[in-house]
């Protein structure tokens, strides 16, 4: 078992669906990766920021479930990144409507002592410079892990790029990834993203899945079709935590271990969006996830001659 280093935002999030409305509810990328990860056993350590405004208990909440915190700095006077976002009908699309950067601003990250020998990072969404000062701070990570979104391909390309230059996996949405690249194929953005740097590109497709590239080699994992979908918020991220706890769990960081790593993440993210926030992530067992793989299995795997 592998130590993981998670950097990114906690955070408060507004979310407006067809379902409802909430308020400053707890979330955040970090947040969101760390309660993934937890499920694999593994010695997981969060690196982030937070305001004055941020609930103790929620603190509490990571502590219980074995997440270090003590990269988790607070600061009395200051104010949690915000964001607010809203869900079209189809639940697969969002607008941003806000984001306040706040206590992420000014924040310069310290990655505990006792975790910078940690083998695994994942570099979740939030300013690169960030995820640039995390790497720097690790002894000798074998596998660095990147999440991003277009916020930060806006408002800091060039600093985003030099991260990406770093990192081993990309882990990306697909308009992000049309982004980057400039190109619409999925086939030819990777491609494109590979000579950035990562050896392997995941792709994440919402409710249609995740594809991931290494290569000349590729492989696809369906998401699960849900009847109900509350709120997508995190989904991402959560992928994103299942993908590289599992990783860490198992400390094999082939083609072929990566495509089961891609089934968890796909695994963890259809128990994400199937209620408000993070409820669901706070309230998961191991068999649920389990039997979840079972359906995961069924879903994609036939006996047909197709010769
Ligand atoms: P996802 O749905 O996986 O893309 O992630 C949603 C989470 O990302 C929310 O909980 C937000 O708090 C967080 N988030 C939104 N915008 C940003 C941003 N620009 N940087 C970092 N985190 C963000």
């Amino acid at each position: 078992m592998q130590k993981l280093v998670i950097v990114g935002t906690v955070a408060f999030d507004a979310i407006e669906s067809p379902f409802g409305k909430t308020d400053k509810i707890l979330g955040g990328a970090g947040t969101y990766i760390g309660l993934a990860a937890q499920n694999f056993g593994i010695d997981s350590a969060i690196v982030s920021v937070v305001g004055g405004d941020f609930p103790q208990k929620y603190l509490e909440e990571f502590k219980k479930r074995n997440i270090n915190i003590d990269g988790i700095e607070q600061v009395p006077d200051g104010k949690t990144f915000f964001w607010k976002g809203r869900y079209h009908e189809d639940m697969n699309s969002r607008d941003t409507l806000d984001t306040q950067l706040n206590v992420l601003e000014n924040f310069t990250p310290k990655v505990p002592e006792n975790y910078r020998d940690a083998e695994i990072a994942m570099l979740g969404n939030l300013d690169p410079q960030v995820q640039i000062d995390v790497v720097n701070q690790l002894d000798n990570p074998k596998l660095l892990v990147l999440d991003t979104m277009n916020f930060w391909m806006d408002s800091a390309l060039e600093k985003l790029k030099e991260a990406i230059s770093k990192v081993k996996v990309l882990t990306i949405n697909d308009e992000e990834a049309r982004q980057l690249s400039g190109e619409y194929s999925l086939v030819r953005a990777a491609r494109k993203i590979e000579k950035m740097g990562p050896e392997f590109i995941v792709i994440k497709k919402g409710e249609h899945g995740a594809l991931l590239f290494h290569k000349d080699q590729m492989f696809f994992a369906p998401a699960l079709p849900l009847e109900e979908v509350f709120d997508p918020t995190g989904a991402g991220d959560t992928f994103a935590g299942g993908f590289t706890g599992y990783l860490a769990k198992t400390g094999d960081y082939s083609f072929k271990n990566m495509k089961k790593a891609v089934i968890y993440g796909s695994n963890l993210a259809s128990f994400c969006v199937e209620k408000f926030g993070t409820e669901r992530m706070m309230n998961l067992s191991e068999k649920e996830i389990n039997e979840r793989m079972k359906t995961f299995k069924k879903l994609t795997q036939f006996n047909l001659d197709l010769t």
